[in-house]
């Protein structure tokens, strides 16, 4: 090369628009600058002989780049504006100039390319979307998962590894706050960790780095299997501006799977749980594998080796933990524990795999059916033993605990798929309601499979408003008219039909997804709301009550945000009643307390939903500015028995000395009904007089139960 040629290799290796000679025939590249392949997010040498069409987005075909070509002046060149692909899927904007390479012969064979980065409104310099390539070229070349977050937690970049980590495609998690992560973040112990504890949160709260040595993240079905879980260490650095104002953070997640593999470290530190001394979720699973290669290997022999693998939950333990904090909640796990241990004397292993989950493994060689009683008889006797009442810190707690059962050889050949298969069952039998034992069957899995793209999918229902609102009417008992109605979500998902709030609500806590979820029914309900009013279809003093979820209510922001929401449709707060829970009311008293305040101070009125069920204190109650009790549902059902008729009686009693509102939920039957007049209620609700109907439908119902007075106003037919 001579002197200048090297002069110029290098000048165009500096020069910030990228350069590119590409044959004109089918657009493969022959030459391409440093510069012009870090664009593209690659090195030269990747490029090489590769389709530049390919590069383009969207791409474009052979015709269409003829066809460009045709456009390129006798003397001179021709510019567009192109979308250029990285590999990775970044794409930036380009200046692309064609000019024919005239030092070619002939001149029509090739043709030089010049592609320039146009500036971001956003970014300061022109130099900075160089910059950009750069960054991202530099991520790429990084075996750390990272990803780049804005000040507000937004993710702003990520790498390749950082999306294989997480399972999840770029577009699922560019602009995606990790104050509500697209991703999952789950404990060794396989729990959900609390989002508010997670290094990004912490280090954008705090301002300081952050770290957890072990995370676990959950497949997606992506490149991984969905709910396969891998070990992460997790750090999270903030970045700061010149005047050390909070810009941002860097997350970086690295893999641990080989690491923990390679030295067995894991094996050796978590053989037993550390709190209850049972066996390790590690341990345990490893357990089940054992038993069941054990098992494959005897299969060739006569007898009928067996595993069964139970997987035993705690009904609605983190209330326990909400409402007692958590130090009074591992009490209760060690009791719980040592209620159980001397079943391991029976040849029975028991491991604890999740904060209030536990696993059992047992093996036999009887017939199928008697192995099967054999298990339902042990998760009887899980259930008896854990649901004898506990005493703990003087306090008496009755617990009860859900089992899901799966066996070999019927439900697995090998122990990960046996564990799954029992996660499963136990799932199902959640949906059930508390206290249920239900076996693995193979049209569980399906459903069980689709949790995680459940999640995503509820996302994206609330984000387009796919979710319904639809509103059960709520009776004033005195005047019979209508005071009002509660809204509950609908989903009606496109491929699993109708999905009942009782199912995916509890995930989409678990998740997050519940903040998309909430801010669609606010949305909904204020738009109605509005209209309502306009079309005078509400009886004076009626109101709509929603539902608040805890990590909604204890949101920063959440009374403002609800605020304005109404503010921008015009309806005053006084129109909405917020139906929060005891156990949320319990959580954190001083807080909820001052939240209370704020609503109240601002119009908005509160109940207290499910009242009796929880562990609320009484003596709380009167110290919060609380509009309505609503009498949960499970005693209005058993009224007749006279242990219900005496709690719905007391409750009605307290609520009228304590000048609260009342509403009895769940009312099917006249009897029902006679009884909550009896005994003082102010309003009911249930199926007695309409189900949650959808809007159209409550409208026909506000419109046929209008008072006599007011029936004669026309109303606009919504149809
Ligand atoms: P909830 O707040 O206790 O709502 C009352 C539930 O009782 C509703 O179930 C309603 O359809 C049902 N119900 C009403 N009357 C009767 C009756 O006479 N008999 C019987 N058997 N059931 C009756 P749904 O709609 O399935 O909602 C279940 C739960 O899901 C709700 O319980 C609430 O906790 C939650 N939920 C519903 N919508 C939302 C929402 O928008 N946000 C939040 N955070 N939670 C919601
Ligand atoms: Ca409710
Ligand atoms: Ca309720």
């Amino acid at each position: 090369m001579s002197e200048a040629e090297e002069l110029l290799a290098l000048l165009v290796d500096h020069l910030q628009d990228g350069v590119w000679l590409l044959d004109a025939s089918d657009a493969s590249i022959i030459e391409v600058s440093q510069s012009g392949a870090l664009q593209a997010g690659s090195h030269p040498g990747t490029l090489l002989g590769t389709n530049f069409c390919s590069l383009i987005e969207p791409e474009i075909s052979s015709e269409a780049w003829q066809l460009l070509l045709s456009q390129i002046p006798a003397t001179g060149s021709h510019t567009v504006s192109v979308g250029l692909r990285s590999e990775i899927g970044f794409v930036q904007l380009v200046d692309l100039t064609l000019t024919r390479d005239y030092a070619c012969e002939p001149v029509q064979a090739r043709v030089l390319a010049i592609t320039r980065s146009q500036p971001l409104a956003t970014l300061p310099s022109a130099q900075a979307p160089q910059v950009e390539t750069l960054l991202d070229a530099t991520l790429e070349a990084l075996a750390e998962g990272v990803a780049i977050l804005d000040h507000l937690g937004r993710v702003e970049r990520a790498n390749t590894a950082f999306l294989e980590l997480v399972d999840l495609q770029q577009s699922l998690v560019l602009d995606h706050s990790v104050f509500d992560p697209p991703w999952i973040w789950q404990s060794l112990q396989g729990d959900f960790l609390e989002i508010e504890g997670t290094p990004p949160v912490m280090a954008l709260r705090t301002g300081e780095p952050q770290r957890l040595d072990h995370v676990q993240l959950r497949g997606n079905g992506l490149n991984r299997v969905l709910g396969e879980l891998i070990s992460v260490e997790v750090s999270c650095e903030p970045l700061l501006g010149a005047d050390q104002s909070l810009r941002g953070a860097v997350l970086v997640l690295s893999d641990l799977t080989a690491l923990l593999q390679s030295v067995g470290r894991r094996e050796q530190i978590e053989a037993t749980d550390q709190l209850t001394s049972l066996r390790s979720r590690h341990h345990i699973t490893a357990q089940v594998d054992a038993a069941v290669r054990a098992a494959e290997r005897n299969s060739t022999s006569s007898d009928d080796s067996r595993v069964g693998v139970l997987h035993v939950d705690l009904d609605d333990f983190r209330s326990v933990n909400d409402t007692f904090g958590t130090a009074f909640g591992d009490e209760v796990l060690i009791a719980v524990a040592d209620r159980i241990r001397d079943l391991t004397e029976r040849h029975i292993e028991i491991g604890r795999v999740g904060v209030d989950e536990f696993l059992v493994v047992i093996t036999g060689n009887d017939a199928s059916l008697s192995f099967d009683t054999r298990l339902r008889r042990l998760a009887e006797e899980l259930q008896r033993r854990i649901e004898q009442p506990l005493v703990v810190e003087g306090l008496e707690l009755r617990l009860t605990a859900s089992v899901g059962i799966s066996r070999y050889p019927a439900n697995a050949r090998d122990g990960a798929t046996l564990v799954r298969a029992a996660d499963t069952a136990l799932a199902a039998s959640r949906r059930e309601g508390r206290h249920q034992v239900r076996f693995f069957e193979s049209s569980l899995d399906k459903r069980g499979r689709t949790g995680l793209a459940l999640d995503r999918d509820l996302r994206l229902a609330a984000a387009q408003r796919n979710l319904q609102v639809y509103y059960q009417p709520i009776i004033d008992l005195q005047s019979g008219a209508v005071s009002g109605a509660e809204a509950l979500v609908r989903w009606n998902h496109p491929e699993h039909g109708p999905i009942p709030p009782s199912i995916f609500i509890p995930d989409a806590e678990a998740t997050g997804a519940i903040s998309a979820i909430s801010d669609m029914v606010v949305t909904t309900v204020a738009e109605d709301l509005a209209r309502w009013n306009e079309q005078n279809l509400l009886n004076a003093g009626s109101r709509i009550a929603i539902n608040i979820s805890a990590t909604e209510f204890e949101q920063r922001g959440f009374v403002q945000r609800l605020a304005a929401t109404l503010d921008n449709v015009g309806v005053l707060p006084s129109q909405l009643e917020l139906e929060i829970t005891e156990t949320l009311l319990m959580r954190d008293v001083e807080v909820t307390a001052q939240r209370l305040s704020d609503l109240h101070e601002l119009g908005f009125l509160v109940s207290l939903d499910d009242f009796g069920t929880g562990y609320s204190s009484l003596s709380h109650l009167h110290m919060l500015p609380l509009h309505t009790l609503k009498v949960d549902r499970c005693f209005v059902s058993e009224l007749g028995d006279g242990r219900s008729e005496t709690i719905t009686r007391a409750i009605l009693n307290l609520a009228q000395g304590l000048g609260i509102h009342t509403v009895g939920e769940g009312v099917e039957t006249e009897e029902q009904r006679r009884f909550l007049i009896d005994g003082g209620c102010d309003s009911v609700q249930g199926f007695f007089y309409a189900p949650p109907l959808p809007r159209l439908a409550f409208e026909k119902f506000m419109q046929s139960h209008k008072p006599v007075a007011a029936s004669a106003t026309s109303t606009r037919s919504a149809l």
